[in-house]
């Protein structure tokens, strides 16, 4: 797996902080105290100012699937009607590769598969049809934007151990990138149980939690 950031707005938090001053008749405060005055009072809108495009390889076909269903992002992805896919590389996860009875069967399941889809595309059979053979596992090439807005939810998402452990990596992956470029986003790029901090809680169920913080059920009581 390979995450980029290949493009972003150039002073992400000045941009925000520019776009917010313009609703206070205020000044950009330069160190982010606007913005997040912002975050915490829910307006959300002023983090659409800033923009973050990343270009996600090596990543399967599972995972992009699950990230487009992020609909206040745009993409990009590799296509499986005009780019052929014989030879494809694969994504095999961890549960697979450290059981090695399930590892021999992963793997002859795809060597099936890719031979089965290179004769189709050898029999005339074009590759937008032929690729439906093609696995989940199969890795694939994504561009993402998304504004800042987008990303936190998605981090909010994404990061939370409820989330699939490919997804979850890609989006650490992102906040770290983004995080390279401005640090004092950081606070903001956590699951959705540390969006309030410091009252972190726990919204999903007592069996799905993953402990860290307490049950929301636990710290408000029912009136
Ligand atoms: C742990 C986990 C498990 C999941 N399991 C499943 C599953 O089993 N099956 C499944 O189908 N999906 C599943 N999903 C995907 C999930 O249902 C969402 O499609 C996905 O997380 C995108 O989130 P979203 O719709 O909140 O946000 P986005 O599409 O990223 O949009 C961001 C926000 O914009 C607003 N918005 C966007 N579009 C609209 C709209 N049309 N109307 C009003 N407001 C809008 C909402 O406030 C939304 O939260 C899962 C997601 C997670 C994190």
């Amino acid at each position: 797996m390979k995450v980029e950031l290949i493009n972003h707005t150039e002073h992400p938090v000045e941009a925000i902080e520019r776009a917010a001053s313009t609703c206070y008749d205020s000044q950009p405060s330069g160190e982010g105290r606007i913005m997040r005055h912002c975050y915490r009072s829910g307006h959300h809108s002023v983090l659409e100012f800033a923009d973050f495009t990343f270009r996600i390889s090596g990543v399967s076909r599972a995972l992009t699937h699950q990230l487009v269903r992020h609909r206040m992002a745009s993409y990009a992805q590799r296509s499986q009607r005009y780019c052929r896919e014989d030879g494809f590389d694969y994504v095999t996860p961890a549960s697979v590769a450290k059981d090695e009875q399930a590892q021999k069967t992963y793997t002859e399941a795809i060597r099936a598969i890719k031979e089965a889809y290179a004769g189709l595309l050898r029999s005339g059979i074009p590759a937008e049809d032929a690729r439906m053979l093609l696995p989940n596992a199969c890795c694939t090439e994504i561009c993402v934007k998304m504004n800042l807005r987008e990303l936190i939810h998605f981090c909010n998402e994404r990061l939370c151990s409820c989330a699939q452990w490919e997804i979850r990596a890609v989006a650490r992956e992102m906040v770290r990138e983004v995080v390279a470029v401005a640090p004092e986003l950081k606070e903001f790029l956590v699951p959705k149980c540390e969006a309030h901090a410091p009252y972190s809680f726990c919204t999903e169920s007592r069996s799905r939690s993953c402990g860290r913080h307490p049950l929301l059920a636990d710290v408000i009581r029912e009136p």
